[in-house]
């Protein structure tokens, strides 16, 4: 059983990236504050907020958050902003996609280590982290990283990943993705392949940027409720037929009820475990659950 399905809290508590809540927006009627999961939470070693300059245990202290999900960006050497988006700009070697991960995924550990964060393996820690222990759950966007090693997902497991996205911003042997040209109508055999060795490993599958048939295929071949960590949901969404970048991230409105259901007959309560994330770096909504847990709807772009 995955560990992290066993814990409603986790799935409920789906926040998206950026720490940047209010803590006074957190506080339930007792003033208490109220425990936050972050599902997609990103830090780079490049660039200008790197952990040195925001170590990440700070970070969560500051937005309440005891739980996040650090999410690896599994084809950041092959992709570039451009006006519509990130892009594809590279194509990985067999062999380079794994090598980057396993780097940043060193990189990852070392910053933890320093911080003295811990890493989910087990569901007691997520419930040290409900009890305010703050932890971090290894997450990668975009399963590149898997190349064709059929040993690269029990290596993951066995570094402590438990949380993997398919797909992300550039073609993989796994599926199609929302920004890209559809090449497989859906998930390969090898992508469902991949949601049912994720289920029986207990690693969380993530299905943001995944096209819609791809996230009717991980459905079908699903047996544990999956997630959609962070994008919006929009009644009619366009898809990649949209310019605009995060319109051509938007999950339809029938497919985020799917996510949902498969939820709720598992266990997980009526709640969908998909982060809604606007267009705007602005939080228009949080609520409290019967469970102590708060929600947050949209806090900053999705990428
Ligand atoms: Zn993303």
């Amino acid at each position: 059983m995955p560990i992290l399905i066993d814990r409603r809290k986790l799935l409920i508590g789906g926040l998206a990236a950026g720490f940047a809540s209010p803590r006074a927006l957190l506080a339930g009627d007792d003033g208490a504050t109220i425990p936050i999961a972050d599902m997609h939470a990103h830090l780079f070693f490049f660039g200008a907020n790197t952990p040195a300059k925001q170590p990440l245990r700070k970070t969560m202290a500051r937005g309440g958050v005891t739980l996040a999900a650090w999410s690896i960006v599994g084809d950041v050497p092959w992709i570039r902003p451009t006006k519509a988006g990130l892009k594809q700009v590279a194509s990985p070697k067999a062999g380079e996609a794994s090598a980057w991960f396993r780097e940043e995924l060193k990189r990852v550990k070392h910053h933890l280590d320093e911080q003295e964060l811990k890493i989910v393996r087990n569901p007691e820690d997520v419930d040290r982290a409900v009890a305010g222990e703050p932890h971090v759950v290894l997450a990668v966007e975009g399963a590149s990283f898997l190349d064709d090693d059929p040993d690269m997902l029990a290596f993951a497991y066995e570094e402590g990943v438990r949380h993997v996205q398919l797909l992300h911003y550039i073609r993989n042997t796994l599926g199609d993705f929302q920004t890209g040209r559809r090449e497989h109508d859906g998930l390969t055999t090898r992508g469902t392949d991949i949601v049912s060795s994720c289920n029986r490993l207990g690693i969380l599958v993530d299905l943001a940027h995944c096209t819609p048939a791809a996230v009717d295929d991980a459905l079908a071949a699903a047996k544990v409720p999956l997630v959609w960590s962070h994008g919006s949901v929009a009644q009619d969404a366009k898809g990649q037929t949209s310019k605009v970048a995060w319109k051509a991230r938007q999950l339809p409105l029938t497919q985020a009820r799917a996510i949902a259901e498969r939820t709720a007959s598992s266990a997980c309560g009526p709640c969908a475990p998909i982060s809604a994330v606007g267009s705007r770096p602005t939080l228009i909504g949080c609520r409290r659950w019967p469970n102590g847990w708060a929600r947050i709807m949209s806090v900053s772009a999705p990428t």
